[in-house]
């Protein structure tokens, strides 16, 4: 048989989202290093867009998966069976969290988690006004897709939801917004395709003032800042703001694909009945997955990462001061770095990759280049990253 190459296979019958993939060909991931087909390692920076935050590879986490594919996979749809890997995962989430937030929703992925939350506001609430912010990203499909903040990645696919207002990010001002009509207002705790932007601690706490005036529900979405990302397990953590609802993905499954909306049993109860079967899935909580998970998680909180990870920002900032970085921004190991514009961000990514690293732009934010590796990432291996970076940096000016 005529040997095709992977490569004209992924671009002949592989449905693309864009024109210029990465097109990376990689064999295997152990720690914070990936290796390509010819053996070449590249120090992953970006952790597959924070899910690998345990690292690639580890060794609990394929023991996990191994033990539990062994004994079965999916058995039947969600909700029905008492399946252990899920009961013993939404116990320890619950461990973690504070006492409204004791029941766990499993689903496949951060979207789906966010379409279960919206729900679950309309229907807890009664209302349908839904709120979000400017260049916030919350998932690709409709519903998620409405209460993104940017119309340029929203354009074709109306309409979408009706009644979703985007308000100006970081200005109390603008809470005023809130209202009796609202069902819930969804944010970021810490903003990722913006370019990993803070939230001020008095804005989170006027916006939480605000929606409890109001009966609005107020929606977290930690897929991407979750999960240890800012050096506490919970972004929210940081700002003394406890949400609603919280949102899950992505470090949730410990590589695996699984996400999660969290909330009371009082206000999870309302999915039981008017209808019965408010918001169903198949293989959400995937048995397989939530071992994954909850394997990781324990990593998470057994290991120094959460500790060290205060000291590995401030590494990072004193460690790139190039005259090419205009700002450092973010928290724990979810930065940013902002250069001069996207074609230099484009050409320093480039570079990086040639001398095996790998970062990218975000979504909302493309002069800008992501600091995300793993949590496990130790110093020696920073200091291998920062070295990379810096050269790259030198080398395109
Ligand atoms: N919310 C945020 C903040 C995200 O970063 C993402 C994914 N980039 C999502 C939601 C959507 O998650 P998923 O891709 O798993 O659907």
């Amino acid at each position: 048989m005529e040997h095709v190459s992977n490569r004209s296979l992924f671009f002949e019958n592989l449905a693309l989202t864009s024109d210029f993939p990465m097109s990376l060909e990689i064999e295997s991931a152990k720690g914070v290093f990936m290796y390509d087909t010819d053996g070449k390692s590249y120090l992953d920076f970006i952790s597959g867009i924070s899910v690998s935050n345990v690292g690639h590879g580890n060794s609990k986490v394929i023991e996990a998966i191994k033990n539990q594919a062994e004994k079965h996979a999916h058995l039947m749809v969600y909700g029905e069976f008492i399946q252990s890997p899920q009961v013993n995962y939404a116990k320890l989430l619950s461990t973690t969290l504070p006492e409204n937030l004791n029941n766990v929703f499993f689903t496949n992925s951060g979207t789906e988690a966010i379409e279960g939350a919206l729900k679950l506001a309309k229907r807890a609430t009664g209302r349908t006004e839904m709120i979000s912010f400017k260049d916030s990203y919350h998932g690709s499909t409709h519903g998620a897709l409405s209460l993104m903040g940017n119309e340029f990645f929203k354009q074709a696919f109306r309409p979408l939801l009706p009644d979703v207002k985007i308000l100006l990010t970081d200005s109390i001002d603008e809470l005023n917004k809130i209202s009796e009509k609202t069902a819930c207002v969804v944010i970021e705790t810490l903003r990722g395709e913006a370019g990993a932007i803070e939230n001020s601690e008095e804005f989170l706490q006027e916006l939480r003032k605000k929606c409890t005036e109001t009966g609005a529900l107020l929606i977290f979405d930690e897929i991407q800042c979750g999960m240890g990302r800012t050096g506490r397990l919970w972004a929210f953590e940081h700002y003394n703001v406890v949400p609603d609802i919280l949102v899950t993905a992505k470090g949730l499954g410990g590589g695996m694909p699984l996400g999660a909306f969290i909330s009371s049993t009082y206000l999870m109860k309302q999915l039981r009945n008017n209808p019965v079967l408010g918001n169903i899935t198949t293989f959400g909580g995937h048995p397989v997955c939530c071992a994954a998970g909850m394997a990781a998680l324990q990593l998470i909180l057994s290991e120094n990462w959460l500790h060290e990870i205060p000291n590995k920002e401030k590494f990072i900032r004193e460690n790139l001061r190039h005259p090419s970085i205009k700002q450092i921004r973010g928290r724990g190991l979810m930065m940013a770095a902002e250069l001069e514009s996207f074609e230099v961000n484009l050409a320093f990514i480039k570079c990086c990759l040639e001398l095996g690293l790998i970062t990218d732009w975000f979504l909302f934010c493309d002069n800008a280049f992501r600091i995300a590796p793993p949590l496990c990432i130790s110093f020696k291996e920073l200091e291998k990253a920062l070295q990379i970076i810096n050269s790259a940096l030198d080398k395109i000016r």
